[in-house]
């Protein structure tokens, strides 16, 4: 099975002897569901940093070992592969991080997500070690946590769990929904630092299946359970998949778990607990905010131009999936482009000197040529000379 791997060869001649690594977790799903892709994870029993090392080297590529447990990953080639110290995991509290210890390849595949992750096949080639019959789970399209304090360990595993279902069309099973909507009814998920929260969101909403995962966290009240609390639901699933088609009309330059957030967040809320960038955070609070401005008021000219500036391009784009207006149209076609022709040092050359009259002459010649007042840079000299002589 692992000649499919389209990576594995060549990292095989680069290992030498690669007895005692096994592939494992999601390479090894991803392997058997016929989708094999190019990232490599292996496990070993024992330190990986000098074999990372060695690898790196002989694949030309760079090594980085992360933390202070046994994880490295080699980088080469644009490709890259993760080398991890097989480790047993124990839980101190619900939803804070695990303590790791070293351990065996069956520790290590006991402390995973779910039993479809749970997959190792030992190198150079062999049966799979499937301990919790993960080739069943995968058969019947089924998400199966591999024990019942699953979601109170590590209440990220419910966004995990939605993932895998939306992407790969599969369903938890009766047990695993009841323990993940346990987990969330107990207030759990609201346990997990907020970067544990948003790293969970991005890769959730970041995913082509995104709609379905909305529908789902709103099934499972995962959606109010978060902090800050979003809404779920068909509005929002609507609400996406129009801001989805617009974006791409558009050409529109916004990561895709960004805007999916903002159909989550309810104007006016803050989403300062899961510290995102600070440009992030800005854009996912103002612009469901100003998108609701964009529609309510329905501005033209430079009072549109400016709004819709302000938490560009989500708020314009939001405000058009809301509702579809030519003047929003007509500032993605056209007036966002808009630049002046004239320049600081064209009024300088007019005899302006530098100061804040110059910004203010500049901005009241946008605001006119945004207008459709002023139409090139001969219209444009014209004007700022006039309001030169008008003091
Ligand atoms: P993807 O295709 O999304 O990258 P993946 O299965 O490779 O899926 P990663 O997030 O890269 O997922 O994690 C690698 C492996 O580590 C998983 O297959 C899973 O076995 C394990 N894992 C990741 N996160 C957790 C977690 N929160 N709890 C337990 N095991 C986890």
């Amino acid at each position: 099975m692992l000649e499919r791997l389209p990576e594995l060869g060549r990292v095989l001649d680069a290992l030498g002897d690669p007895r005692g690594l096994h592939v494992v977790g999601g390479t090894v799903r991803d392997l058997i569901l016929g989708s094999p892709g190019t990232d490599l994870d292996l496990v070993r029993e024992g330190s990986v940093e000098e074999l990372a090392g060695e690898l790196a080297e002989r694949l030309g590529g760079r090594a980085v070992v992360h933390g202070n447990f046994g994880t490295a990953v080699v980088t080469y080639d644009g490709k890259h592969l993760d080398l991890i110290q097989a480790r047993r995991e124990t839980y101190p509290q619900p939803a804070a991080l695990p303590v790791v210890e070293p351990g065996t390849i069956e520790d290590d595949l006991a402390r995973r997500d779910f039993t479809i992750n749970a997959l190792a096949i030992p190198l150079p080639d062999g049966e799979a070690l499937d301990p919790f019959d993960g080739r069943g789970d995968l058969e019947r399209k089924t998400i199966r946590v591999l024990n019942e304090r699953s979601f109170l360990d590590d209440p990220t595993r419910i966004f995990r769990a939605i993932r895998y279902e939306s992407r790969l069309g599969f369903r938890m099973d009766p047990e695993t929904e009841r323990l993940a909507r346990e987990a969330i009814e107990a207030g759990l998920v609201r346990r997990l630092s907020g970067p544990r929260v948003r790293e969970e969101l991005i890769a959730l909403l970041g995913e082509p299946e995104a709609p379905k995962s909305i529908l789902r966290m709103a099934e499972l009240r995962l959606d109010q359970a978060v902090d800050p609390p979003l809404r779920a639901g068909l509005n929002a699933v609507q609400r996406l998949n129009r801001l989805r088609e617009l974006a791409a009309e558009y050409e529109v330059d916004a990561p895709a778990w960004r805007l999916a957030l903002e159909t989550l967040v309810e104007p006016g809320q803050s989403v300062e607990a899961l510290a995102l960038t600070k440009r992030d955070q800005q854009l996912v609070e103002g612009a469901p905010a100003d998108a609701r401005e964009l529609v309510d008021r329905q501005p033209g000219g430079a009072e549109l131009a400016d709004l819709a500036a302000r938490h560009a391009p989500d708020a314009p784009l939001l405000a058009l999936a809301i509702r579809d207006d030519a003047r929003l149209r007509d500032w993605f076609e056209r007036l966002r482009h808009v630049r002046l022709e004239v320049t600081g040092s064209d009024l300088a050359e007019l005899g302006v000197p530098e100061g804040p009259r110059v910004g203010e002459i500049l901005d009241e010649l946008r605001r006119r040529k945004l207008n459709g007042e002023l139409d090139g840079r001969a219209a444009e000299l014209r004007a700022a000379q006039e309001l030169i002589a008008d003091g």
